[in-house]
């Protein structure tokens, strides 16, 4: 399973919250501590981010371990955001390698990531793949699971669905034709999204910045809050709603 986090506040340099926390992303990558699947995050990373007044994320992703990468520790170093999603990924079986893998996936405003996998993949998701159109089909970024996951999560957005609402599609929508882990999260640079379904997930207000949420605490500060399994978060920065998933298990 991957690790992912995302932020939405004032202006942050990536770092602060990736790399120099005790038990940051980029820790994460090797040492997880709260990964219930898998042991290390080395199969690529990702870091989407949104500059001001330009509402199109930009995107660093590449296919080795975070940690190898010095163009990454400049980014994170010198960029400043006020809303960021970023990955690690352990890739799972039948998933294709490479940079188009890892996450985030991204289109127009959106950033996406999928920490888990599905099972029976790819054969189980047949049915909902013939749902969507074709040109959506052919323009998924990768062989994987969490390719499809992005198309149909996508699919809604473009339809004008709310970032919550199109999240929980996804879920049930899987959830109808087949079982596995189902840890999402999206962001449009002004609200985060994100579900439990499997695995683990944590939020936390930093005063007088804002949220962050996170597959696993990035230090041992008592503010975090751990979400149950099978819940639908929301935060536009400021509050946080957590709400159970229409369906679960
Ligand atoms: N199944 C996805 C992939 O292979 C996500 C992996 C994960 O969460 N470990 O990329």
């Amino acid at each position: 399973m991957c690790r992912h986090i995302a932020y939405l506040g004032e202006p942050v340099a990536p770092q602060d919250l990736l790399v120099h926390p005790p038990y940051a992303l980029y820790r994460q990558s090797w040492a997880p501590r709260t990964q219930r699947h898998g042991t290390v995050n080395v199969d690529g990373f990702g870091l989407g981010w949104y500059a001001d007044g330009d509402e199109t994320p930009a995107r660093y992703r590449r296919t080795g371990p975070i940690w190898a990468d010095e163009t990454f520790a400049d980014l994170a170093r010198v960029v400043r955001t006020r809303a960021l999603l970023a990955a690690v990924r352990s890739a799972t079986e039948g998933c294709a390698a490479g940079e188009g893998a890892a996450a985030p996936f991204a289109a127009e405003r959106w950033l996406f990531s999928h920490n888990g996998a599905v099972a029976g993949w790819p054969g189980k998701l047949d049915g909902l793949a013939a749902l969507l159109p074709p040109a959506e089909l052919l323009e998924l970024e990768a062989h994987s699971d969490s390719a499809l996951l992005w198309a149909l999560t996508l699919h809604r957005l473009r339809r004008g669905a709310g970032l919550d609402e199109a999240l929980a599609g996804t879920v049930a929508d899987v959830a109808a034709h087949t079982t596995g882990r189902l840890n999402l999260l999206l962001t449009d640079g002004t609200s985060v999204a994100a579900t439990t379904w499997g695995d683990t997930l944590h939020h936390r207000a930093l005063p007088g910045l804002g949220t962050v949420v996170a597959s696993e605490p990035y230090d041992d500060d008592p503010g975090w809050t751990a979400v149950p399994d099978g819940s639908l978060l929301l935060t536009d920065g400021r509050g946080v709603t957590v709400r159970p998933l229409p369906s679960h298990y």
